[in-house]
């Protein structure tokens, strides 16, 4: 009794080396998208090549989005396009209150809220591409196969950490978020812990990881590192664009 966390980028918003921070959970024929980086299909398709995996757009239909920063939403549009004229159907987007509030009013309706139609201008709104769907902080959520619990992270915006039940285990992800002693307590009812690291006030600084019990740090690998960031040399196990985690719980 397993699921799998497929990474499909481990880097930060500048990076040369890496795709934007990403993940794909999947648990039998489902499968979520958590936060969606720009040139989606290619970055599904250069996690495939190193995973060995069949991973294809056609087949998520799930996005969970943790919060409105460009490294993490910026493919939605195309994504959204590729469901309505690729496949006719709509994306069922998972995300805060926060999130639905300003994903379309603030970032996508300048590109998105008109289709020519051959003939003229068609005004299109948020429910003709997508099927929102609330998380309410705190409160354990439905999403698929999987329970989906938020916690909102010291960060410049509305930012979801997740803890997500499965088959077989609990996956603790930070998202996007400043050091906070208070959400490790969170993740850590979790069996394995993503969490981030990188430079600045609203991210987590390595040397705060670090100082956390052996038992904790047992359990993480790091993400949305920066370029310049020693993977090889971390006394911590970051995570490697590809890889595929099994989430179970120890017996
Ligand atoms: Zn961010």
């Amino acid at each position: 009794m397993s699921f799998d966390v497929v990474f499909l980028g481990v880097g930060d918003s500048f990076s040369e080396r890496y795709s934007p921070t990403s993940l794909l959970l999947r648990q039998g024929d489902f499968q979520l998208a958590v936060d969606c980086p720009d040139g989606y299909r290619r970055v599904l398709a250069e996690a495939r090549a190193k995973a060995g995996l069949q991973l294809d757009l056609a087949d998520i239909d799930d996005v969970l989005l943790t919060h409105v920063h460009g490294d993490h939403m910026n493919g939605l549009e195309g994504v959204a396009f590729f469901k309505r004229f690729a496949q006719g159907r709509k994306l069922r987007l998972h995300a805060s209150a926060e999130v639905h509030d300003v994903v379309w009013p603030q970032r996508l309706v300048g590109s998105m809220g008109v289709l020519f139609d051959g003939v003229r201008p068609v005004p299109l709104g948020y429910e003709d591409y997508f099927e929102p769907h609330t998380l309410p902080w705190g409160a354990p959520t439905r999403v698929g196969p999987f329970t989906v619990t938020t916690r909102r992270t010291r960060h410049h915006v509305p930012t979801s950490a997740l803890l997500v039940a499965g088959e077989g285990g609990v996956l603790g992800y930070s998202a996007d978020a400043a050091f906070d002693p208070d959400l490790v307590a969170f993740l850590d009812r979790a069996d394995v812990i993503i969490h981030e690291t990188n430079l600045g006030p609203a991210h987590t600084d390595l040397g705060a990881l670090l100082a956390l019990p052996e038992r904790v740090k047992a359990k993480l690998r790091l993400v949305h590192y920066p370029d310049a960031f020693d993977v090889d040399g971390c006394a911590l196990r970051c995570a490697r664009e590809g890889d595929v985690l099994t989430v179970t719980s120890p017996k």
